[in-house]
């Protein structure tokens, strides 16, 4: 059983699916690894370590399992063979995914998103490791974009009070965002619709805002809210967001376009040099004007909405997927070291989005 590691190419994707400390791990287990030239270039890895740890240069489409961080180009799907397993992001949930063309490809595809989370896959998680980085990452940015310390500063020219940061929606990003901001020195404050969360967010040191909405959903998941619920939250958070100098939303509901939590006329109560960082804008954004993948200033505030943003710290980032990668890549080994993976357990069964020509259910 061999894997291949492919050179990533959506537009702006630095990541790469294996570092060279796990091809390592996976040649100890006697699965050759070949990565496809210039493959770790963006995460700033050359294809030197990459042998050094035990791989071979070549091409990737040539192994059993074809292992990628980004969804797959129609070109890329064109370069799989049929029996071939392909594990990455798959965006299974989202309208114009690729999973029908994988699976008429007669792949075996498993979607990283698809993974259940279960204390048991935590360690596979891939959608909460990137999620970890886009919530500390969106802190740096609001920082970068706020005309204000986050820190209190004494100085001799006077003291300086620390900014406001309110984070809505507290998953795994949004809890990132409160512990980093904190670390920064802001006065945080979290905001979830699942009522379970206020106790994480204390745990961070962070004030929970309770505006009387619980719309926990299943597995862990928050629900779509009905139109009241929505105009009851809209309401309050316009009045509750004039008070804080960043806000960093976070707000997502599987399968569904991201929920409108900031309306225009809430950014337009904000105070002039306020900052607001959306990272729902792959689903339409949290923020009425976010524009998808672009900074603005609207009203004196200024509203960034990046895309990908763990692309942007690809040497951690690529870390920890690679990591994750590993442990699902494990779990389907048999003891002779080859692919069995074992469809009655839940971790495999959920992940596999594509088997013998038939979407696995
Ligand atoms: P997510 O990215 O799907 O959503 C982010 C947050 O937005 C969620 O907390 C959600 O409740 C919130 N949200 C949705 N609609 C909202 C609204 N209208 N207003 C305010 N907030 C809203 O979340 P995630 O980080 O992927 O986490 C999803 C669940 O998975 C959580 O329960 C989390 O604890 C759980 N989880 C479990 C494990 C594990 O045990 N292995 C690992 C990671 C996450």
């Amino acid at each position: 059983m061999s894997v291949g590691v492919v050179r990533e190419t959506a537009s702006g994707e630095r990541r790469v699916a294996l570092v060279p400390k796990v091809v390592a791990s996976l040649v100890g287990k006697k699965v050759p690894v070949i990565v496809e030239e210039g493959a770790g270039l963006g995460a700033l890895i050359p294809d030197s370590e990459y042998l050094d740890a035990g791989a071979t240069i070549g091409d990737p489409y040539s192994a059993d399992v074809v292992l990628r961080v980004s969804p797959p180009s129609d070109t890329e799907i064109g370069a799989l063979r049929s029996g071939q397993k392909l594990i990455g992001f798959l965006s299974p949930r989202n309208a114009d995914n690729k999973i029908g063309a994988l699976r008429d490809a007669g792949v075996e595809a498993y979607a990283v998103e698809a993974i259940p989370r279960i204390s048991r896959a935590q360690v596979m998680d891939a959608l909460s490791s990137q999620a970890n980085v886009s919530g500390y990452k969106s802190v740096i940015v609001a920082a970068d974009l706020s005309t204000r310390f986050f820190p209190m500063l004494t100085t001799a020219a006077g003291t300086v009070k620390p900014a406001t940061a309110l984070i809505l929606g507290v998953g795994v990003a949004g809890l990132q965002a409160l512990a980093t901001a904190k670390r920064l020195g802001a006065r945080t404050t979290g905001y979830d619709v699942r009522p379970e969360v206020a106790e994480q967010v204390r745990s961070v040191g962070a004030q929970w805002l309770d505006l009387g909405i619980d719309a926990a959903g299943e597995g862990g998941y928050a629900r779509e809210l009905t139109e009241d619920e929505r105009a009851q939250q809209q309401q309050a958070l316009e009045d509750a967001i004039k008070g804080f100098d960043v806000v960093i939303t976070t707000a997502l509901v599987p399968g569904r376009p991201a929920p409108r939590l900031v309306t225009a006329a809430a950014v337009e109560g904000m105070k002039p040099g306020s900052v607001i960082v959306d990272l729902a804008g792959e689903t339409g954004g949290n923020c009425e004007l976010t524009e998808p993948g672009q900074t603005v200033v609207k009203h004196d505030v200024t509203i960034t909405s990046p895309l990908n943003l763990p692309a942007t710290m690809p040497e951690h980032a690529s870390e920890l997927y690679a990591k994750n990668l590993f442990a699902l890549i494990d779990l389907m080994l048999d003891e002779s070291g080859s692919l069995a993976p074992d469809f009655e357990d839940e971790v495999i069964a959920a992940a596999c989005v594509t088997r013998d020509k038939e979407p696995s259910a």
